[in-house]
């Protein structure tokens, strides 16, 4: 009897399902959600008709300003160049803004001392050896093709390592975008500081920047992003009488509650006013 059970167990043991691995819930939301799917979707479509509404009034004759900020600016007093006739362009930030870094995330995502510093060498690893692990953001393709149809160019600025941008490239052409050249089409970091206003002002030298969008605002502008600004100031800052009609009508945000300046903040940081607290009453 034992020889005929032990076989069965063992072969019980082998073909039970492996126990479910927990991921925090950022990433459930980005990487596994419907409602992050379609709310990409939507900005991307609001993308695509404010593009087409600069193309006809281009084709009209009407004048266009830079979505880019000019030099000068300060978030209280933002400047806008005209365009004159320089052809259109949209410019993307690269990470959770066009890609899906899925096989970085999935192993960022169930690591055991993923509460530690962030794995900086891992992803200096992975910008080379995970260019076939990404997946383009639900909608981008569709979107990119729209702008492209429209006679719309479609610039890459990404923060990305300068000295590894044949891999990224390599990476956005296998997600599908096409082939982008460094130095072209694809602006990224070659000086390491994490900024990317220089790289904005060279690209609206050359294009009439029509639309901006990132996952952070640091792809809008990296005023955003000065230290001194507190969490509950830098939000605040996106309500600025000049600022705030520019979301949607230039400037587009994705969500991205993984990583980054968007997931900073104590309590007190993220529900700074206590005329607001509140607990349950027995
Ligand atoms: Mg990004």
């Amino acid at each position: 009897m034992k020889h005929a059970i032990l076989p069965a167990l063992l072969l019980a043991a082998a073909s039970a399902p492996a126990p479910a691995t927990d991921v925090p819930k950022e990433f459930r939301y980005l990487y596994g959600s419907a409602e992050a799917a379609a709310i990409t979707r939507e900005s991307y479509r609001a993308l695509v008709g404010l593009a087409l509404e600069r193309k006809a009034e281009r084709d009209a004759g009407k004048p266009l300003t830079q979505t880019v900020l000019a030099s000068g600016s300060t978030l209280d007093h933002p400047l806008f160049e005209g365009c004159g006739g320089k052809p259109l362009a949209a410019v993307f930030d690269v990470d959770e803004t066009l890609l899906l870094n899925i096989g970085f995330e999935e192993w960022d995502a169930t690591r055991p001392d993923r509460d530690g510093p962030w794995p900086k060498d891992a992803w200096a690893s992975w910008e080379k050896t995970g260019t076939d692990k990404v997946a383009a953001l639900p909608g981008a393709l569709d979107m990119v093709a729209a702008l492209r149809a429209a006679g719309v160019a479609v610039i890459y600025n990404t923060n990305r390592n300068g000295a590894t941008a044949d891999y990224t490239a390599k990476a956005l052409e296998f997600a599908g975008f096409g082939k982008a050249t460094p130095g072209v089409d694809l602006y990224t970091d070659t000086i390491g500081d994490g900024k990317k206003d220089g790289r904005r002002a060279a690209i609206a030298s050359t294009y009439c920047v029509i639309a901006l969008a990132g996952d952070q605002l640091g792809d809008i502008s990296d005023l955003f992003n000065a230290a001194a600004l507190s969490v509950p100031q830098r939000r605040a800052a996106t309500a600025l009488p000049a600022i705030a009609p520019l979301w949607g009508q230039g400037w587009f945000l994705l969500p991205n509650p993984v990583y980054g300046p968007p997931t900073r903040g104590t309590a007190d940081d993220v529900f700074p006013d206590p005329a607001l607290h509140w607990s349950p009453v027995p």
